[in-house]
């Protein structure tokens, strides 16, 4: 086993070979018997090996101890043999055929000796599908089951140097995306085609596909999920672009508030907007300063959620900080007031503080930081400061 060392570098069996280990180790010091990975990003992160969630059972079976399996519907087992810890051998592919029952199959390969006593827990994904599960569960009577994310969350919130040299293309990607988005044209536009053009730069910029593009202008601002929509953009208003989507498996997300004058000098921002952004854009770099190793993550959702309290805005902060962020667009950590989480080097996540003023207007400033080893590592480098844009 070796350890992951170029940036950005090829995908190669190594780093699968050390999470396959890793997890087994995990199972042990649990007394677990297995995990079972349906699709999705832990079987991505344990594997390499992707594919689409559907009725037909797809599952890595990892015993602690014994050969792990990949259990795949013989007409994707192509692509399974095929993914990095196929081709290396690192996990056997057993296909199954359109009659047989994969569940049995499954079931098979952790099958108890009748001399074990208590056998042990079988892990799964937290986004297996429950119809999956339940099969699982009939095939498997009297086995206890658990999440995988207990031995999987240690190791995928640690991110490898391989992993942040991804994120950071995909935080550089998005930056760009914003950038071209924020020389307009906007006003006069509807959301929905501004949310589009977005889509289609995030993929320009070298994203496999856009996850989401949030265009939010004038008082639809104030609804921090808000989903694009019909509204036709107008100066003197602002605009929140949340934008994100995934590069080499690996997540983007940022945001910006920016303000459209159409060119009108009358139309300039509002001293109170100009007060609200210069707060936002202060908790967020306030935030990102105190990350470290050994910070809290309560602690830095504190350091920003104060400046905004003492701003007299308290009540119009209605979301934590930030989430981590990696395979998925949000995993741990999360930077939330009761979390009791500390930030370790290698973790990833937002710091994305946001001021909301219902039927009025809202502010938000996102950027995607990874915790160095003796600071932050802020990947997103599209400016903070207030954009004023005049088309
Ligand atoms: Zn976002
Ligand atoms: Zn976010």
């Amino acid at each position: 086993v070796t350890v992951e060392t170029a940036s950005p570098s090829p995908v190669t069996a190594d780093p699968f070979d050390q999470r396959l280990t890793a997890a087994r180790a995990g199972l042990a010091r649990r007394d677990a018997a297995a995990l079972l990975i349906g699709v999705g990003s832990d079987l991505r992160y344990l594997t390499g090996h992707v594919a689409h969630p559907m009725e037909r059972l797809t599952m890595l079976v990892l015993p602690a101890t014994g050969n792990a399996a990949i259990v795949v519907p013989r007409l994707e087992s192509m692509a399974a043999v095929a993914s990095p810890a196929g081709a290396a051998g690192l996990v056997e592919i057993v296909p199954w055929d359109e009659t047989d029952d994969p569940y049995g199959i499954v079931a098979a390969r952790i099958a108890t000796r009748a001399t074990d006593a208590a056998p042990g827990r079988l892990l799964v994904d937290s986004s297996l599908w429950a119809m999956h599960l339940l099969a699982l569960q009939r095939a498997l009577p009297g086995r206890a089951f658990g999440l995988a994310t207990e031995v999987i969350r240690d190791l995928r919130i640690v991110k490898q140097p391989g992993e942040i040299e991804r994120l950071r293309a995909a935080a550089h990607a998005a930056d760009r995306a914003l950038d071209q988005i924020a020389h307009g044209p906007l006003v006069g536009r509807t959301e929905a085609d501004v949310s589009r053009e977005i889509g289609e730069r995030l993929v320009a910029e070298g994203h496999q596909f856009a996850q989401f593009a949030i265009v939010a202008s004038g008082p639809n601002s104030a609804s921090p999920h808000h989903h694009a929509s019909e509204r036709v953009i107008r100066a003197g208003e602002p605009i929140v672009l949340d934008i994100g989507g995934t590069l080499d498996a690996y997540c983007s997300d940022m945001t910006r508030t920016i303000w459209v004058t159409g060119g009108d000098p009358a139309q300039a921002p509002t001293e109170e907007f100009r007060t609200i952004h210069e707060l936002v854009r202060r908790a967020n770099a306030a935030a990102a300063a105190a990350v470290r190793p050994g910070a809290a993550c309560e602690q830095l959702d504190e350091v920003a959620r104060r400046i905004i309290r003492e701003g007299g805005y308290g009540e119009a902060f209605i979301h934590r900080l930030g989430h981590g962020i990696g395979l998925d667009g949000h995993e741990d950590p999360y930077l939330v007031a009761d979390s009791p989480d500390s930030l370790s080097a290698g973790m990833a996540f937002s710091i994305e503080p946001g001021i909301y003023l219902q039927g009025r207007f809202g502010v938000r400033i996102e950027d995607i930081v990874v915790c160095g080893e003796s600071g932050p590592d802020v990947l997103n480098e599209a400016t903070r400061e207030l954009l004023v844009v005049d088309g």
